[in-house]
C-alpha cells in the first residue's frame, strides 16, 4: 500500500466566469522511503497540490489518503495531521522572526503531540538536522539561510512524520549550502523511511534526490517516470522542452528538441482538448478535440500525449549522433 495516495484531485479557485482551475485530476502515489518530485513552471499547480496533501487547503474534489486514512475526512484529527508535515519555501519568511528556535521547533509538537518531553524533542530534532542545543535561544535573524532551513526541517521532523512535503526547500540557498541540505534530507530519509513529496524548479537537485519525477503542466500531470528514465528518455513534448532548457553537465549529451511555439493559455480560459496544444510542435486534429490521458509507455513510465502513445519516434528528438 502506498504511504500517500492522491486520486483525481481537483482544486478550483473562485467560481463562474472567474473560476481558476489550479489542479485538474491529479493522481499520484508516494511510498515510504521514496521521494517523488513534482516539477513544472510557476503556476502549474504544484504548490496547490502540496497544500492540499498536508491539509492546509481543501480540494474541490478528489481524495488524499495517508497510509489508508482519508486525510480530509480527518483533517482535524491531530494524529493524522502529525503524520504529514511541510517545509515551506523561503525559511526567512516562514519562520516567525520573534520566536526563538526552540519555540519555533516545539510549536507543532505542542499542537499535535503534547506530552512533557517537548524540550527533549526539540534538542533531538535540532540534533537530527545538525544543530546543537546552543541554537535553541537564537532567533531567525541570527541564523544563516542554511541554518534557517535546517530549523524549518527540524520543525517538520519533530512530530516524527511519515510524509514530508518540501516546497522548493533549496530555492533560496547557494550551491554548497543546497548540497548539504539535500544530503541532510537523504540521511533523514534513510534513517526514518520518511516519504518526500519534493517540489522544485531545480532539476539538478531533483535528479539527485528523487526516485521518481512527475511533470505538471496547467494543473495536470503530463508525464511520470523513474528519475533516470525521465531525464534520459523524456517523452512528452513539454517534458522534453523543460529538460532541454535546464543546464546539463556535458553539453554533448544535450538532446535536440523541436522548439516550443505559442504561449501558455490562461488557466481560466483553457482550450478544449490538450492544454498543451497552443505550444506543441506535434499538435494534430485530435489534440484540439480530446483530452489525452496518462497512458503507460513502460513500467512506471506514463505520459499524457497522443503522439507519444502512438508514434514516439515522431517526437523530433535526436541525440548528438544524429539518431533518434
Ligand atoms: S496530445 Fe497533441 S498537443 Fe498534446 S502534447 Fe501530445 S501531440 Fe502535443
Amino acid at each position: 500500500m502506498s504511504l500517500l495516495s492522491v486520486r483525481n484531485l481537483h482544486k478550483t479557485y473562485g467560481s463562474g466566469a472567474r473560476a481558476l482551475p489550479a489542479v485538474r485530476g491529479v493522481s499520484l502515489d508516494v511510498a515510504a522511503g521514496e521521494t517523488l518530485a513534482l516539477v513544472g513552471e510557476s503556476g502549474c499547480g504544484k504548490s496547490s497540490t502540496a497544500r492540499i496533501v498536508v491539509g492546509l487547503a481543501q480540494p474541490t474534489s478528489g481524495s488524499v489518503s495517508l497510509a489508508g486514512e482519508d486525510l480530509h475526512a480527518r483533517v482535524h484529527d491531530r494524529e493524522v495531521r502529525r503524520r504529514a508535515q511541510m517545509v515551506f519555501q523561503h525559511p526567512d519568511q516562514s519562520l516567525n522572526p520573534h520566536f526563538t528556535v526552540a519555540r519555533t521547533v516545539a510549536e507543532p509538537a505542542r499542537l499535535l503531540v503534547g506530552g512533557r518531553d517537548i524540550e527533549d524533542r526539540v534538542v533531538e530534532a535540532l540534533r537530527t538536522v545538525g544543530l546543537g542545543p546552543e541554537y535553541r535561544a537564537r532567533r531567525p535573524r541570527e541564523l544563516s539561510g542554511g541554518q534557517q532551513q535546517r530549523v524549518a526541517i527540524a520543525r517538520a521532523l519533530i512530530c516524527d512524520p511519515e510524509l514530508v512535503v518540501l516546497d522548493e526547500p533549496t530555492a533560496s540557498l547557494d550551491q554548497s549550502v543546497r548540497s548539504r541540505v539535500v544530503a541532510l534530507l537523504e540521511r533523514v530519509q534513510q534513517e526514518r523511511q520518511v516519504g518526500y513529496l519534493f517540489i522544485s524548479h531545480d532539476l539538478t537537485t531533483v535528479r539527485r534526490i528523487a526516485h521518481r519525477v512527475a511533470v505538471m503542466y496547467l494543473g495536470r500531470i503530463v508525464e511520470v517516470a523513474p528519475t533516470e528514465e525521465l531525464f534520459e528518455n523524456p517523452q512528452h513534448p513539454y517534458t522534453r522542452a523543460l529538460l532541454a532548457a535546464a543546464p546539463v553537465p556535458d553539453p554533448r549529451r544535450r538532446k535536440r528538441v523541436v522548439p516550443l511555439r505559442g504561449e501558455t493559455p490562461s488557466a481560466s480560459d483553457l482550450p478544449t482538448g490538450c492544454s498543451f496544444q497552443s505550444r506543441c510542435p506535434l499538435v494534430h486534429d485530435r489534440c484540439r478535440t480530446t483530452q489525452p490521458q496518462l497512458e503507460p509507455l513502460a513500467p512506471d513510465h506514463a505520459a499524457e500525449c497522443f503522439a507519444v502513445a502512438s508514434r514516439p519516434e515522431h517526437l523530433g528528438v535526436v541525440g548528438s549522433d544524429g539518431r533518434p
